[in-house]
């Protein structure tokens, strides 16, 4: 399948963009996902046409009928990425091509077209160069871009869908978490699982978000900013967090623990967290890490440090983590020196402030 290129994109300026003091105002202190820039993009499939329409339009509502495929069935997915300002001056990507295949691999899962990893990658472009000013400039800070694509049929038979609308909108975005990069803190649900095997564990899709909303009402009931799955078949296993991949650091052996891939979202920052380990001289082991070990280790010292990542709070420390038994913390719940060194080298690259020897950073002239 050939994709759609950038020239192929239809654009329709917004008629009353808003004013640069307005712009200028939301930049200055951008939150997560309230404010959104004056475009988005819209591409259209139909079974039997394939992927067009593709066009770049003023942001604003799409106009559903409420017999909807995705409104009833969920088959919607997403991504989560961010367009960075250089210190040169330039708008950078962070390993975007990772975005489009895993994109693809969460359509496949949901039974959804897949999207051509080069029109995923140019539906990117054509926003930012529409939008590049919405990039903000503060330390910190990126312009989130939320790619999705959903079931857009009117119809309420239970089959994959004939019609899907896929669209890019944009927000700018501060510090993901209130805290900043201090220490979360993680309420272990015992109750809930977010995935099981043979699930939709390892897509990106929304339905997994929607199982994780009474869970995460839970931690934040109990005090805890954040909620940690356990696996869904030994209910001991950590999973990950509700949008956040976890490991943990045992500095004697100089070893990162991970949990195995499966059940859980293959992050690409988890990814680049290895690669970063592995250059600060520590081993990498992706292996199934139990509540009762975490428990364990962390009260005799053993670990030393625990982190969770995502491209939305990028590098986190994780502080005292609670559940029906009591509390624990490693490394009496501050934030640890390889989870800050970690942190900053993929936030030093992402805003190019460090030459990036992995080839993990696009540069949009
Ligand atoms: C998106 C996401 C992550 C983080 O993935 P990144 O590619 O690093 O942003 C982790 N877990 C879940 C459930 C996610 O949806």
């Amino acid at each position: 399948m050939t994709g759609i290129d950038v020239s192929q994109f239809e654009i329709r300026p917004h008629p009353s963009p808003r004013s640069e003091s307005e712009r200028a105002a939301i930049l200055a202190n951008p939150g997560f996902g309230r404010d959104f820039t004056d475009h988005m993009v819209t591409i259209r499939y139909t079974e039997g046409k394939g992927w067009h329409s593709a066009e770049v339009v003023p942001y604003g509502p799409l106009s559903l009928s409420p017999a909807t495929a995705v409104l009833h069935y969920a088959q919607e997915i997403f991504e989560g990425m961010k367009a960075y300002h250089r210190a040169d001056g330039r708008i950078g990507l962070f390993r975007a091509e990772e975005n489009a295949a895993r994109f693809q691999r969460s359509a496949d899962r949901m039974a959804m077209p897949l999207l051509p990893e080069e029109t995923f990658l140019a539906s990117l472009r054509v926003l930012l160069e529409v939008d590049r000013a919405w990039v903000p400039e503060g330390e910190d800070t990126s312009l989130y871009l939320r790619p999705f694509m959903f079931a857009s049929e009117e119809f309420l038979g239970v089959r994959p869908a004939h019609e899907f609308l896929f669209s890019v909108i944009a927000s700018p975005a501060g510090a993901y978490f209130k805290s900043g990069p201090q220490p979360v803190s993680l309420w272990v649900s015992h109750e809930y699982t977010r995935a099981a095997p043979g699930g939709t564990g390892a897509a990106k899709c929304g339905g997994n978000y929607a199982t994780s909303l009474r869970p995460q009402a839970e931690a934040i009931e109990n005090g805890c900013e954040q909620v940690v799955f356990l696996d869904a078949v030994h209910r001991k296993y950590v999973d990950e967090l509700g949008g956040m991949n976890i490991f943990f650091v045992f500095d004697a052996d100089k070893t990162i623990v991970t949990p195995p891939l499966g059940t859980i979202l293959a992050g690409i920052t988890r990814d680049a967290v290895f690669t970063l380990a592995r250059d600060a001289g520590y081993q990498v082991h992706e292996r199934p890490y139990s509540i009762d070990e975490w428990r364990a280790d962390a009260r005799s010292g053993k670990l030393t440090e625990a982190f969770a990542c995502g491209t939305a709070a990028v590098v986190t420390p994780i502080g005292a983590v609670r559940d029906v038994h009591g509390e624990f913390s490693a490394s009496d719940g501050q934030a640890g020196p390889l989870t800050m060194q970690i942190r900053q080298t993929l936030l030093d690259i992402q805003h190019g402030k460090i030459p990036d020897p992995y080839g993990w950073t696009t540069v949009l002239d």
